[in-house]
């Protein structure tokens, strides 16, 4: 019903308005009625303009006693509106950049209700850019003052004056007869309003403590909502038959005896939950989060092992050529001495640009490979295996959500491990990775010293350089990363290439340096990678292709130009190639950071090597919509829930989750009719996720 009507049902919405309208998502009167405000002003009280102080922000009820308007002298285009208002208890002064057309409705007499940040200028208060909305005095204000009153985001052509009224009509008309989608035991248990209280409540707040339980309610829902696929997917998991894999054994235990060190007691938990996956009969589907640099590849090595020693065969898949590379070379050389079943391990790499393919394809089919490394090529049709029984995806964020879920479809329900080095607070982990089970690494091989991080500005960047020689002068090795492979001059960013040909003549002269980026081909990036792993180069002048996964212990500083230009996971990320052995190692971010949001990353940066931190502070930093990059993910669902600052919830509705589709797997019982509408309106794909999955 009311996510059938369309909004053209309501007065005031013409075929124009309803495209303007439809371009923020509202189309039918439901979309409207969850079209909730971006904040509140609580107009039961204005501030008299006598007690304004400067550096607040105030809602205040004026009249208009004089407007103009002028060009900036400066700037011709440039314009300005100011306007000078009073209430009875004084006058302000307001100014308005760009907005040429208010001149005409700021007449003498004209009353209007500002919302903004009080501030002196040449003595006087003064409100820059303030919201305004004008009070129309024939109109029924009734929604507009004496009250708490809702803004919103504007459609194009609406007022928030219109956009009240519509949403109020709307209201009156069909909140009768909505029904709630959360049945009534639910909401008892949970503390929850009904819907229509809460639409309205989010509104029209009576009063603050309503609205925070509207908020409550609505937020309840989102995460509910967003709950029932990913717990349903994970019980269909359950139900599946996975593979019994052996987890105890002689390959195991003779590849942990020859490490060269003792897995931390962080590895050791974790491996423990990934043999009684294996172990049993359902398919494991596992994300392992560690931060960078916490072992999380040995961990993975076993748990290929187990595959192995299983009698079937592993992949192992990650996100850059240079990776996969560095990942075949580490563990061939680690299983070399290793004998099983009378025979040593045969591991295969394959990537894109392999001429050997056909081979692989073929001893991977018959069985000759016990375990293959590779990159997306892993992916390709014409890979097909004997038998696949484990699958590993590497640097998983680096991947779509699609291609994660293919590699796993090579096998028959293979066990599935998903690892990441950006990790993320756990609720927000539950929130996206609800169908997965969730292992953390939380601790950092012993003996490791964090990496003393600086920031400098681009004038002293002479001073880094110095750092960066103090080490190489030690027999260490260092890395310096540019944003860019050639320089721009309109961005005046140095670019990795140029660099390279003048710091080998200029202030590494002497030393022997290498140059690596995304342009070269595979096999000159592996020769660069293979020379500077071999302790050939000194110095590597590269981009961000090193920011995954790159384990160089000997290399003890990386400079980073123009840091500005980096996230702070992916600055995280890189700083994670350094501080990998016992040594002493430095970081140096150059920047001459303009934005309040890269000085805060640098900040951070500096203040902090836990990548636990970082990932939140990101996450305030850009929201988690940014955050996550990609609309896959679904986070843009959650409009008022938030789950770094709603945990409880999250909790709640999450058990309710599990609750409800132990209970009522199909959604078929009459009260869960309307909820099952719901999610098959906003997740399409959940139909067939109930009847197959
Ligand atoms: P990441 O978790 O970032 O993928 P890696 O698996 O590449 O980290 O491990 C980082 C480095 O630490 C590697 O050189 C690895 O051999 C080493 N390492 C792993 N586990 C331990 C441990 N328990 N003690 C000491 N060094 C370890
Ligand atoms: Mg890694």
């Amino acid at each position: 019903m009311l996510q059938s009507t369309s909004i053209q049902y309501l007065k005031g919405i013409g075929p124009k308005r309803a495209k303007s309208f439809s371009a923020r998502g509202i189309n039918t009167i439901e979309d409207l009625l969850y079209y909730f405000p971006r904040r509140y002003e609580d107009r039961t009280n204005f501030s008299s303009i006598s007690e304004l102080k400067e550096g607040q922000v105030y809602t205040i009820k004026t009249e208009v006693l004089f407007g103009d308007q002028r060009n900036s002298w400066r700037r011709r285009s440039f314009s300005i509106t100011e306007a000078v208002l009073a209430d009875k208890t004084g006058k302000i002064n307001c100014v308005w950049f760009n907005q040429p057309y208010l001149k005409e409705y700021l007449k003498p007499g004209v009353s209007l209700i500002l919302y903004g940040k009080v501030e002196l200028y040449n003595g006087r208060m003064q409100m820059n850019n303030p919201e305004y909305e004008f009070l129309d005095g024939e109109d029924d204000d009734s929604l507009n003052i004496g009250r708490i009153v809702p803004i919103y985001t504007l459609p194009k052509g609406a007022s928030q004056r219109s956009m009240r009224r519509l949403i109020k009509s709307a209201m009156d008309e069909f909140l009768p007869k909505t029904k709630d989608c959360l049945t009534f035991d639910l909401r008892s248990r949970n503390n929850l309003l009904n819907l229509a209280q809460s639409l309205l409540n989010i509104h029209f707040p009576q009063d603050l403590a309503l609205q925070k339980q509207a908020l409550m309610r609505l937020s309840f829902e989102e995460f509910f909502i967003f709950q029932l696929p990913l717990v349903l997917r994970k019980l269909k998991r359950k139900e599946k038959k996975g593979i019994k894999h052996t987890v105890n054994g002689k390959l195991i235990e003779d590849f942990i005896l020859q490490l060269p060190f003792k897995l931390t007691s962080a590895q050791q938990k974790v491996l423990e939950e990934i043999k009684t996956d294996m172990a049993s009969g359902a398919a494991m589907q596992r994300l392992l989060q560690g931060d960078v640099g916490s072992g999380k590849t040995v961990v993975a090595t076993i748990a290929c092992l187990i595959a192995i020693q299983s009698g079937h065969q592993a992949a192992f898949m990650a996100p850059t050529e240079i990776l996969a590379r560095q990942h075949y070379a580490k563990i061939t050389s680690q299983l070399a001495g290793l004998i099983f079943n009378g025979r040593k391990l045969r591991v295969g790499l394959l990537t894109g640009q392999d001429k050997q393919k056909e081979k692989i394809y073929q001893e991977v089919k018959e069985g000759r490979l016990d375990l293959i490394i590779g990159t997306h090529a892993l992916l390709q049709e014409e890979l097909n295996f004997k038998d696949l029984s484990f699958a590993i995806i590497d640097e998983q964020h680096k991947f779509g959500v699609g291609q994660r879920a293919l590699l796993p479809r090579k096998g028959n329900n293979p066990d599935v491990l998903i690892m990441t080095a950006t990790p993320i607070p756990r609720t927000l982990a539950i929130t996206l990775y609800g169908d997965l089970d969730i292992s953390v690494i939380n601790e950092l091989p012993a003996g490791r010293l964090p990496v003393k991080t600086l920031h400098f500005s681009q004038q002293n960047k002479e001073k880094a350089f110095a750092i960066a020689r103090g080490e190489l002068n030690y027999g260490r090795q260092a890395y310096i990363i540019y944003p860019v492979i050639e320089e721009s001059y309109a961005l005046d960013i140095a670019g990795a290439k140029k660099m390279f040909a003048e710091l080998k003549e200029g202030q590494f002269k002497g030393f022997k340096l290498g140059l690596v980026h995304g342009k070269l081909k595979a096999k000159e990036q592996e020769e660069i990678m293979l020379k500077f792993r071999n302790k050939e180069l000194d110095l590597l002048v590269s981009t961000t292709i090193l920011e995954v996964g790159i384990d160089i212990p000997n290399a003890t500083c990386m400079i980073v130009a123009h840091a500005e230009r980096f996230g702070l996971s992916q600055l995280h990320q890189l700083r994670g190639r350094i501080g990998r052995g016992s040594l002493q190692s430095f970081c140096v971010l150059i920047s001459d950071a303009q934005t309040e949001e890269a000085r805060a990353r640098l900040k951070a940066m500096v203040s902090s090597n836990d990548g636990f931190r970082i990932s939140e502070e990101d996450l305030k930093i850009r929201g988690p919509g940014e955050f996550f990059g990609n609309r896959q993910h679904g986070l843009a669902e959650l409009r008022l829930a938030n789950p770094l600052t709603q945990m409880q919830l999250l909790r709640a509705a999450r058990q309710e989750a599990i609750k409800l589709l132990n209970q009522d797997i199909r959604l078929e019982e009459r009260p869960h009719q309307l909820l099952k509408e719901k999610l098959l309106q906003r997740f399409p794909e959940y139909e067939k996720l109930m009847l197959v999955g």
